[in-house]
């Protein structure tokens, strides 16, 4: 049962920070609440003070910039990115993990800042942004600093976030040249389960299509926090792709791993299905790019 709490409902980002500042620990930040009412429901959290997003509009701003950034307020929703024309053309990777996100009604209310602060290691948004090489700016009572997302998760459930902080905006980069990404989610059910294992990649390859300039594979669900399988990204720096390369980089990337035997999946089966599926994801993008593998 919920317990009793004082709720706020700011319209300003300051008066946000000034609310997490008084209260600290015994405050929380609410955006969608999917995440934090459940929390809350079943007793494990007992915030005294809840500080609720919903009406600070400038964290709902969502922006293409001409020098090719990209900017999404924490608050954007992960519904309006699996409908954005945007990332639909130009960011699939990122929306196709939007769109296997819970269900629409979750969608609905989930938010993209929301699903990196909760830090899960099977959070669906996490790969494919640690591919795009994201970052989070952060204020508090310091300031704005800027994150990048490789350094933002600490462990399941935890972030470098302070508790009088708060996540504004996430930070997408320009990616020149010629690439290609894609999301895969293994889960038990295609609709409404977490990630038994989640893997994004992003491979890019020289103007004329020969070798692969840069690899990145961002993994979920298979270790204490996302990350970047980087030993096996380094692999394919500067080679032309083959399917033994392939293969060799894929177990690679399975031994970079530290996952956990729970409910969903045993360790070994999620070692077996990063293999796969990152083999899968980087054929799926060299073949998308013209290669013959
Ligand atoms: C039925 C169901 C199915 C789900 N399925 C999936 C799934 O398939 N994949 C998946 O990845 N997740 C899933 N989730 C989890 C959840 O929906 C997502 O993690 C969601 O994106 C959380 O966003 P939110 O806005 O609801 O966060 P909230 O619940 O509002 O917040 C989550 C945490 O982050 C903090 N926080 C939120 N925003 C900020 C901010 N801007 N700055 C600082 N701290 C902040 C909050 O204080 C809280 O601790 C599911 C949840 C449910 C209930």
């Amino acid at each position: 049962m919920l317990k009793n709490f004082e709720y706020f409902e700011p319209t300003k980002l300051e008066d946000a920070c000034a609310l997490l500042q008084r209260y600290q620990d015994d405050g929380r930040i609410l955006a969608g609440g999917t995440d934090l009412l459940i929390k809350m429901r079943s007793g494990s959290i007992a915030p005294k003070h809840v500080i609720s997003l919903e009406k600070i509009s400038v964290l709902k701003q969502f922006s293409s910039f001409p020098d090719g950034r990209m900017s999404i307020g924490a608050c954007v929703t992960i519904g309006a990115l699996e409908f954005s024309p945007f990332l639909i053309s130009r960011m699939r990777l990122l929306h196709e993990a939007c769109s296997r996100l819970g269900s629409s009604q979750i969608r609905n209310m989930a938010t993209l800042g929301g699903n990196l602060c909760n830090a899960a290691p099977s959070a669906d948004c996490a790969p494919p942004l640690l591919v795009l090489d994201a970052s989070v700016s952060i204020v508090g009572p310091e300031g704005e600093r800027k994150e990048p997302l490789t350094k933002f998760f600490v462990g399941p459930g935890f972030t470098s976030l302070k508790a009088d902080e708060i996540v504004t905006e996430i930070w997408i980069p320009r990616i020149d040249g010629k690439w290609e990404g894609t999301y895969i989610k293994h889960s038990r059910r295609r609709e409404m389960d977490l990630a038994t294992v989640g893997v994004a990649v992003l491979v890019k390859v020289d103007a004329d299509k020969e070798i692969c300039t840069e690899a990145r594979i961002g993994l979920g669900a298979v270790g204490p926090t996302p990350f970047r399988a980087e030993r096996a990204e380094r692999i394919l720096m500067g080679q032309r792709p083959t399917l033994d390369l392939l293969g060799q980089v894929s177990s690679v990337a399975s031994d970079e791993t530290r996952p956990i035997t729970d409910v969903r999946a045993s360790a070994e089966y999620r070692k077996h299905i990063t293999r796969v599926n990152v083999r899968r994801g980087l054929e799926h993008c060299f073949a998308n790019l013209g290669f013959q593998l």
